[in-house]
Protein backbone atom coordinates (compact mmCIF):
# COMPACT_ATOMS: atom_id res chain seq x y z
CA UNK A 1 0.00 0.00 0.00
CA UNK A 2 2.61 2.78 -1.40
CA UNK A 3 -0.17 4.82 -2.58
CA UNK A 4 -1.17 5.63 0.93
CA UNK A 5 -1.40 9.45 2.27
CA UNK A 6 0.16 10.14 5.72
CA UNK A 7 -2.43 11.33 7.80
CA UNK A 8 -0.62 12.64 10.75
CA UNK A 9 0.09 11.12 14.30
CA UNK A 10 -2.14 9.69 17.11
CA UNK A 11 -0.91 8.50 20.14
CA UNK A 12 2.33 8.43 18.37
CA UNK A 13 1.67 6.53 15.58
CA UNK A 14 1.51 7.40 12.30
CA UNK A 15 -1.56 7.06 10.42
CA UNK A 16 -2.35 6.90 6.61
CA UNK A 17 -5.33 6.39 4.55
CA UNK A 18 -5.27 4.71 1.28
CA UNK A 19 -7.43 5.98 -2.03
CA UNK A 20 -9.19 3.03 -1.38
CA UNK A 21 -11.15 4.43 1.93
CA UNK A 22 -13.68 6.61 -0.42
CA UNK A 23 -15.13 3.68 -1.88
CA UNK A 24 -15.87 2.30 1.78
CA UNK A 25 -16.54 5.76 3.02
CA UNK A 26 -18.99 6.10 -0.04
CA UNK A 27 -20.11 2.50 -0.01
CA UNK A 28 -21.42 3.20 4.10
CA UNK A 29 -22.61 6.58 3.05
CA UNK A 30 -24.34 4.99 0.10
CA UNK A 31 -26.35 2.03 2.47
CA UNK A 32 -26.98 4.72 5.45
CA UNK A 33 -29.22 7.15 3.25
CA UNK A 34 -30.57 4.55 1.35
CA UNK A 35 -32.21 2.71 4.34
CA UNK A 36 -32.55 5.65 6.88
CA UNK A 37 -36.14 6.75 4.99
CA UNK A 38 -37.43 3.03 5.80
CA UNK A 39 -37.05 3.39 9.42
CA UNK A 40 -37.51 7.11 10.30
CA UNK A 41 -39.95 9.12 7.55
CA UNK A 42 -40.43 12.71 6.76
CA UNK A 43 -36.95 14.51 6.56
CA UNK A 44 -35.47 16.03 3.28
CA UNK A 45 -33.46 14.10 1.26
CA UNK A 46 -30.40 15.84 1.75
CA UNK A 47 -30.70 15.33 5.78
CA UNK A 48 -30.68 11.79 4.85
CA UNK A 49 -27.67 11.92 2.35
CA UNK A 50 -25.92 13.79 5.53
CA UNK A 51 -26.64 11.65 8.40
CA UNK A 52 -25.30 8.96 5.89
CA UNK A 53 -21.79 10.99 5.22
CA UNK A 54 -21.77 11.45 9.34
CA UNK A 55 -22.59 8.29 10.15
CA UNK A 56 -19.78 7.02 7.56
CA UNK A 57 -17.33 9.72 9.04
CA UNK A 58 -17.98 7.69 12.64
CA UNK A 59 -17.77 4.64 11.60
CA UNK A 60 -14.26 5.05 9.82
CA UNK A 61 -13.37 6.16 13.39
CA UNK A 62 -14.49 3.43 14.79
CA UNK A 63 -12.01 1.19 12.03
CA UNK A 64 -9.37 3.54 13.01
CA UNK A 65 -9.88 3.13 17.11
CA UNK A 66 -9.94 -0.47 16.42
CA UNK A 67 -6.27 -0.48 14.80
CA UNK A 68 -5.04 1.73 17.47
CA UNK A 69 -5.89 -0.04 19.92
CA UNK A 70 -3.79 -3.24 18.45
CA UNK A 71 -1.07 -0.63 18.04
CA UNK A 72 -1.23 0.10 21.22
CA UNK A 73 -0.91 -3.25 22.96
CA UNK A 74 1.32 -4.17 20.42
CA UNK A 75 3.83 -1.63 21.95
CA UNK A 76 2.91 -2.46 25.41
CA UNK A 77 3.82 -5.97 24.72
CA UNK A 78 6.96 -4.60 23.36
CA UNK A 79 6.47 -5.19 19.86
CA UNK A 80 7.22 -1.67 17.54
CA UNK A 81 4.48 -0.49 15.55
CA UNK A 82 5.18 0.93 11.76
CA UNK A 83 2.30 2.59 11.13
CA UNK A 84 -1.66 2.17 10.81
CA UNK A 85 -3.39 2.42 7.39
CA UNK A 86 -6.84 2.66 6.62
CA UNK A 87 -8.00 1.11 3.19
CA UNK A 88 -10.68 -0.42 0.76
CA UNK A 89 -11.45 -3.43 3.74
CA UNK A 90 -10.60 -1.36 7.18
CA UNK A 91 -7.78 -1.00 8.82
CA UNK A 92 -4.35 -2.61 8.85
CA UNK A 93 -1.55 -2.01 11.57
CA UNK A 94 1.65 -3.26 10.45
CA UNK A 95 4.38 -4.71 13.41
CA UNK A 96 8.12 -5.12 12.92
CA UNK A 97 8.84 -8.27 14.49
CA UNK A 98 6.82 -10.50 16.46
CA UNK A 99 4.96 -11.13 19.84
CA UNK A 100 7.06 -12.88 22.06
CA UNK A 101 4.77 -15.05 24.03
CA UNK A 102 1.81 -16.40 22.77
CA UNK A 103 -0.21 -14.14 26.00
CA UNK A 104 1.00 -11.35 24.20
CA UNK A 105 0.13 -12.29 20.82
CA UNK A 106 -3.29 -13.49 21.79
CA UNK A 107 -3.74 -9.63 23.53
CA UNK A 108 -2.32 -7.89 20.29
CA UNK A 109 -5.01 -9.82 18.45
CA UNK A 110 -7.75 -9.92 21.13
CA UNK A 111 -8.17 -6.36 21.38
CA UNK A 112 -9.23 -4.81 17.96
CA UNK A 113 -12.76 -6.83 18.22
CA UNK A 114 -12.81 -6.63 21.65
CA UNK A 115 -12.71 -2.33 21.19
CA UNK A 116 -15.19 -3.15 18.17
CA UNK A 117 -17.45 -4.55 20.33
CA UNK A 118 -17.26 -2.05 23.36
CA UNK A 119 -17.86 0.65 20.50
CA UNK A 120 -20.87 -1.12 19.66
CA UNK A 121 -22.10 -1.22 23.46
CA UNK A 122 -21.54 2.16 23.40
CA UNK A 123 -23.48 3.40 20.55
CA UNK A 124 -26.33 1.36 21.31
CA UNK A 125 -26.10 3.38 24.51
CA UNK A 126 -25.99 6.36 23.15
CA UNK A 127 -29.11 5.62 20.86
CA UNK A 128 -31.26 4.59 23.96
CA UNK A 129 -30.02 7.86 25.89
CA UNK A 130 -30.85 10.10 22.45
CA UNK A 131 -34.29 8.04 22.56
CA UNK A 132 -35.22 8.83 26.48
CA UNK A 133 -34.58 13.07 25.56
CA UNK A 134 -36.71 12.72 22.71
CA UNK A 135 -33.31 13.91 20.27
CA UNK A 136 -34.11 13.78 16.63
CA UNK A 137 -35.15 10.01 15.37
CA UNK A 138 -32.58 10.51 12.41
CA UNK A 139 -30.16 10.76 14.79
CA UNK A 140 -31.29 7.44 17.19
CA UNK A 141 -31.32 5.32 14.41
CA UNK A 142 -27.47 6.66 13.03
CA UNK A 143 -26.28 5.51 16.72
CA UNK A 144 -28.08 2.37 16.11
CA UNK A 145 -26.39 1.73 12.89
CA UNK A 146 -23.19 2.42 13.80
CA UNK A 147 -23.82 0.01 16.82
CA UNK A 148 -24.90 -2.62 14.87
CA UNK A 149 -21.88 -2.27 12.74
CA UNK A 150 -19.72 -2.20 15.14
CA UNK A 151 -21.00 -5.24 16.30
CA UNK A 152 -20.44 -6.88 13.09
CA UNK A 153 -17.07 -6.03 12.43
CA UNK A 154 -16.44 -7.05 15.54
CA UNK A 155 -17.86 -10.50 15.23
CA UNK A 156 -16.53 -10.61 11.61
CA UNK A 157 -12.71 -9.87 12.95
CA UNK A 158 -13.22 -12.80 15.43
CA UNK A 159 -14.12 -15.58 12.52
CA UNK A 160 -11.09 -17.97 13.39
CA UNK A 161 -8.73 -18.04 10.51
CA UNK A 162 -5.45 -16.01 9.58
CA UNK A 163 -5.30 -12.81 8.39
CA UNK A 164 -8.48 -12.23 10.51
CA UNK A 165 -7.84 -11.12 14.19
CA UNK A 166 -9.88 -14.43 15.28
CA UNK A 167 -6.98 -16.02 13.56
CA UNK A 168 -4.51 -14.67 15.50
CA UNK A 169 -6.17 -15.93 18.09
CA UNK A 170 -6.45 -19.38 16.80
CA UNK A 171 -2.36 -18.94 16.53
CA UNK A 172 -2.14 -17.62 19.69
CA UNK A 173 -3.71 -20.52 21.01
CA UNK A 174 -2.07 -23.18 19.01
CA UNK A 175 1.03 -21.67 19.54
CA UNK A 176 0.69 -22.21 23.38
CA UNK A 177 -0.59 -25.50 23.26
CA UNK A 178 2.59 -26.66 20.92
CA UNK A 179 5.27 -24.29 21.78
CA UNK A 180 6.14 -24.08 18.16
CA UNK A 181 4.85 -20.25 16.78
CA UNK A 182 5.68 -21.80 12.99
CA UNK A 183 3.19 -25.00 13.16
CA UNK A 184 0.83 -21.61 14.64
CA UNK A 185 1.01 -19.51 12.03
CA UNK A 186 0.40 -22.57 9.08
CA UNK A 187 -2.63 -23.72 11.09
CA UNK A 188 -3.68 -20.59 11.69
CA UNK A 189 -3.13 -19.75 7.91
CA UNK A 190 -4.93 -23.56 6.78
CA UNK A 191 -8.10 -22.02 8.96
CA UNK A 192 -8.01 -18.67 6.90
CA UNK A 193 -8.26 -20.55 4.15
CA UNK A 194 -11.50 -22.51 5.14
CA UNK A 195 -12.94 -19.44 6.75
CA UNK A 196 -12.30 -17.52 2.94
CA UNK A 197 -14.15 -21.05 1.31
CA UNK A 198 -16.85 -20.40 3.00
CA UNK A 199 -17.50 -16.85 2.94
CA UNK A 200 -16.89 -16.75 -0.76
CA UNK A 201 -19.56 -19.47 -0.82
CA UNK A 202 -21.85 -17.51 1.05
CA UNK A 203 -21.56 -14.67 -0.94
CA UNK A 204 -22.27 -16.77 -4.18
CA UNK A 205 -25.43 -17.88 -2.28
CA UNK A 206 -26.50 -14.39 -1.60
CA UNK A 207 -25.61 -13.24 -4.96
CA UNK A 208 -27.58 -15.96 -6.73
CA UNK A 209 -30.68 -15.12 -4.23
CA UNK A 210 -30.99 -11.51 -5.61
CA UNK A 211 -28.43 -9.91 -3.06
CA UNK A 212 -26.05 -8.77 -5.71
CA UNK A 213 -24.12 -5.89 -3.91
CA UNK A 214 -23.94 -7.98 -0.61
CA UNK A 215 -23.41 -11.02 -2.16
CA UNK A 216 -20.69 -10.03 -4.75
CA UNK A 217 -19.00 -7.72 -1.53
CA UNK A 218 -19.01 -10.92 0.28
CA UNK A 219 -17.58 -12.96 -1.82
CA UNK A 220 -14.44 -10.09 -2.64
CA UNK A 221 -13.64 -10.45 0.92
CA UNK A 222 -13.34 -13.56 0.76
CA UNK A 223 -11.21 -13.93 -2.11
CA UNK A 224 -8.87 -11.00 -0.18
CA UNK A 225 -8.41 -13.65 2.96
CA UNK A 226 -8.01 -16.78 1.10
CA UNK A 227 -4.99 -14.70 -0.97
CA UNK A 228 -3.86 -13.38 2.40
CA UNK A 229 -3.73 -16.60 4.22
CA UNK A 230 -1.90 -18.21 1.33
CA UNK A 231 0.36 -14.98 1.49
CA UNK A 232 1.07 -15.45 5.49
CA UNK A 233 1.71 -19.26 5.27
CA UNK A 234 4.57 -18.82 2.42
CA UNK A 235 6.01 -16.24 4.40
CA UNK A 236 5.97 -18.70 6.86
CA UNK A 237 7.23 -21.39 5.05
CA UNK A 238 9.93 -19.34 4.26
CA UNK A 239 11.41 -18.33 7.35
CA UNK A 240 11.46 -21.81 8.07
CA UNK A 241 13.23 -22.42 4.45
CA UNK A 242 15.88 -19.93 5.62
CA UNK A 243 16.42 -21.20 8.99
CA UNK A 244 19.33 -21.85 10.05
CA UNK A 245 21.19 -20.47 6.64
CA UNK A 246 23.69 -17.83 6.28
CA UNK A 247 24.46 -15.09 4.23
CA UNK A 248 27.29 -17.23 2.61
CA UNK A 249 24.60 -20.18 1.57
CA UNK A 250 22.67 -17.70 -0.68
CA UNK A 251 25.34 -15.15 -2.26
CA UNK A 252 27.29 -15.59 -5.69
CA UNK A 253 31.34 -15.72 -4.81
CA UNK A 254 33.23 -13.88 -6.33
CA UNK A 255 31.06 -11.40 -8.58
CA UNK A 256 32.32 -9.99 -11.52
CA UNK A 257 33.85 -6.02 -10.68
CA UNK A 258 33.00 -3.09 -12.77
CA UNK A 259 35.98 -0.44 -13.43
CA UNK A 260 34.27 2.61 -12.14
CA UNK A 261 36.26 4.92 -14.68
CA UNK A 262 35.48 3.54 -17.71
CA UNK A 263 32.86 4.86 -19.71
CA UNK A 264 29.56 3.40 -19.53
CA UNK A 265 29.48 2.25 -23.67
CA UNK A 266 33.34 0.75 -23.01
CA UNK A 267 31.71 -1.24 -19.44
CA UNK A 268 28.91 -2.75 -21.87
CA UNK A 269 30.70 -3.61 -24.92
CA UNK A 270 33.54 -5.18 -22.70
CA UNK A 271 32.03 -6.62 -19.76
CA UNK A 272 28.35 -6.75 -19.91
CA UNK A 273 27.59 -8.18 -23.84
CA UNK A 274 28.09 -12.07 -23.27
CA UNK A 275 28.00 -11.74 -19.50
CA UNK A 276 25.17 -13.16 -17.48
CA UNK A 277 25.25 -10.92 -14.41
CA UNK A 278 22.56 -8.08 -13.53
CA UNK A 279 24.34 -5.99 -10.87
CA UNK A 280 28.29 -5.55 -10.57
CA UNK A 281 30.32 -3.92 -7.70
CA UNK A 282 32.44 -0.98 -8.73
CA UNK A 283 35.95 -0.66 -8.25
CA UNK A 284 37.97 2.99 -7.80
CA UNK A 285 41.13 2.67 -9.36
CA UNK A 286 43.07 1.92 -5.48
CA UNK A 287 40.66 -1.84 -5.53
CA UNK A 288 38.80 0.01 -3.37
CA UNK A 289 34.95 -0.80 -3.93
CA UNK A 290 32.61 2.70 -4.14
CA UNK A 291 29.40 1.67 -4.95
CA UNK A 292 27.31 -1.10 -7.31
CA UNK A 293 25.67 -0.24 -10.82
CA UNK A 294 22.74 -2.58 -12.33
CA UNK A 295 21.78 -3.49 -15.62
CA UNK A 296 18.90 -1.39 -14.90
CA UNK A 297 21.13 1.67 -14.41
CA UNK A 298 22.84 1.21 -17.77
CA UNK A 299 19.41 1.11 -19.41
CA UNK A 300 17.65 4.46 -18.03
CA UNK A 301 21.20 5.93 -19.00
CA UNK A 302 20.43 7.73 -22.55
CA UNK A 303 22.02 6.16 -24.87
CA UNK A 304 23.84 9.28 -26.69
CA UNK A 305 25.25 10.35 -23.04
CA UNK A 306 27.19 6.25 -22.77
CA UNK A 307 30.42 7.07 -24.04
CA UNK A 308 30.48 11.06 -22.18
CA UNK A 309 29.54 8.97 -18.55
CA UNK A 310 31.93 6.65 -16.32
CA UNK A 311 29.93 3.87 -14.55
CA UNK A 312 31.10 5.76 -11.21
CA UNK A 313 28.51 8.47 -12.09
CA UNK A 314 25.45 6.26 -12.57
CA UNK A 315 26.48 3.89 -9.67
CA UNK A 316 24.66 3.70 -6.23
CA UNK A 317 27.21 4.74 -3.57
CA UNK A 318 28.04 2.00 -1.43
CA UNK A 319 26.37 3.86 2.02
CA UNK A 320 22.95 3.51 0.01
CA UNK A 321 23.37 -0.57 -1.14
CA UNK A 322 22.57 -2.63 1.66
CA UNK A 323 25.58 -4.93 3.17
CA UNK A 324 25.77 -8.27 4.97
CA UNK A 325 28.83 -10.38 6.45
CA UNK A 326 29.30 -13.73 4.83
CA UNK A 327 28.47 -15.19 8.30
CA UNK A 328 25.37 -13.38 9.31
CA UNK A 329 21.87 -15.34 9.09
CA UNK A 330 19.99 -14.61 6.12
CA UNK A 331 16.58 -13.62 7.76
CA UNK A 332 18.08 -10.75 8.85
CA UNK A 333 19.30 -9.42 5.25
CA UNK A 334 16.06 -10.42 4.01
CA UNK A 335 14.48 -8.27 6.44
CA UNK A 336 17.07 -5.09 5.37
CA UNK A 337 16.96 -5.98 1.62
CA UNK A 338 12.80 -5.98 2.27
CA UNK A 339 13.00 -2.43 3.36
CA UNK A 340 15.28 -1.13 1.00
CA UNK A 341 12.97 -1.87 -1.50
CA UNK A 342 11.92 -4.03 -4.62
CA UNK A 343 14.69 -5.52 -6.55
CA UNK A 344 17.19 -4.36 -4.29
CA UNK A 345 20.73 -6.51 -4.32
CA UNK A 346 23.08 -6.03 -1.19
CA UNK A 347 26.89 -6.61 -1.21
CA UNK A 348 28.91 -8.84 1.04
CA UNK A 349 31.79 -7.74 2.58
CA UNK A 350 34.50 -9.47 4.40
CA UNK A 351 37.46 -7.58 5.79
CA UNK A 352 36.41 -4.45 3.69
CA UNK A 353 36.65 -6.59 0.26
CA UNK A 354 33.67 -7.42 -1.49
CA UNK A 355 32.87 -11.45 -1.38
CA UNK A 356 29.60 -11.84 -2.81
CA UNK A 357 26.59 -10.06 -3.93
CA UNK A 358 23.51 -11.73 -2.99
CA UNK A 359 20.15 -10.82 -5.68
CA UNK A 360 16.65 -11.47 -5.54
CA UNK A 361 16.89 -14.38 -7.71
CA UNK A 362 19.91 -16.21 -5.50
CA UNK A 363 16.98 -15.59 -2.75
CA UNK A 364 13.83 -16.83 -5.22
CA UNK A 365 16.50 -19.98 -6.03
CA UNK A 366 17.46 -21.10 -2.83
CA UNK A 367 13.63 -21.03 -1.67
CA UNK A 368 12.65 -23.22 -4.67
CA UNK A 369 15.17 -25.48 -4.38
CA UNK A 370 13.79 -25.68 0.02
CA UNK A 371 10.95 -26.64 -1.74
CA UNK A 372 11.64 -29.29 -4.07
CA UNK A 373 13.11 -31.06 -1.03
CA UNK A 374 10.18 -30.88 1.08
CA UNK A 375 7.93 -33.66 0.72
CA UNK A 376 4.66 -33.26 -1.30
CA UNK A 377 4.35 -29.74 -0.98
CA UNK A 378 1.17 -30.03 -2.80
CA UNK A 379 0.32 -27.58 -6.31
CA UNK A 380 0.83 -24.46 -3.92
CA UNK A 381 4.54 -24.20 -4.31
CA UNK A 382 3.99 -23.24 -8.03
CA UNK A 383 2.29 -20.22 -6.73
CA UNK A 384 5.86 -18.73 -4.99
CA UNK A 385 6.75 -15.36 -6.56
CA UNK A 386 9.93 -14.60 -7.58
CA UNK A 387 10.88 -11.21 -5.80
CA UNK A 388 12.63 -11.16 -2.43
CA UNK A 389 10.01 -9.03 -1.09
CA UNK A 390 7.12 -12.12 -1.00
CA UNK A 391 10.35 -13.30 1.17
CA UNK A 392 9.66 -10.62 4.04
CA UNK A 393 10.65 -12.18 7.44
CA UNK A 394 10.07 -10.94 11.05
CA UNK A 395 7.06 -8.67 9.90
CA UNK A 396 3.33 -9.23 10.08
CA UNK A 397 0.12 -7.34 9.25
CA UNK A 398 -3.30 -7.31 11.85
ZN1 LIG B 1 -8.10 -6.09 14.01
Amino acid sequence: MSEAIPLGRIAGFGVKVHWSVIVILWLFTWSLASTLPGTVKGYSHAAYWLAGACGAVVLLASLLAHELAHAVVARRMGVSVRDVTLWLFGGVTSLEGEAKTPKAAFRIAFVGPATSLVLSAGFAGLAIALGAVHAAAIAVSVAWWLATINLLLGLFNLLPGAPLDGGRVVRAYLWHRYGDSVRASVGAAHAGRVVAIILITLGLAEFLAGGLIGGVWLAFIGWFIFTAAREEEMQVTTRQALAGLRVVDAMTANPHTAPGWLTVEDFIQRYVLGDRHSAYPVADRDGSTMGLVTLRQLRELAPDRRTTTSVREIALPLDSVPTAAPREPLSALIDRLSSAGHGSRALVIDGGQVVGIVTPSDLARLIDVYRLAQPGPGPGSAALRHDANSATVGSSKI
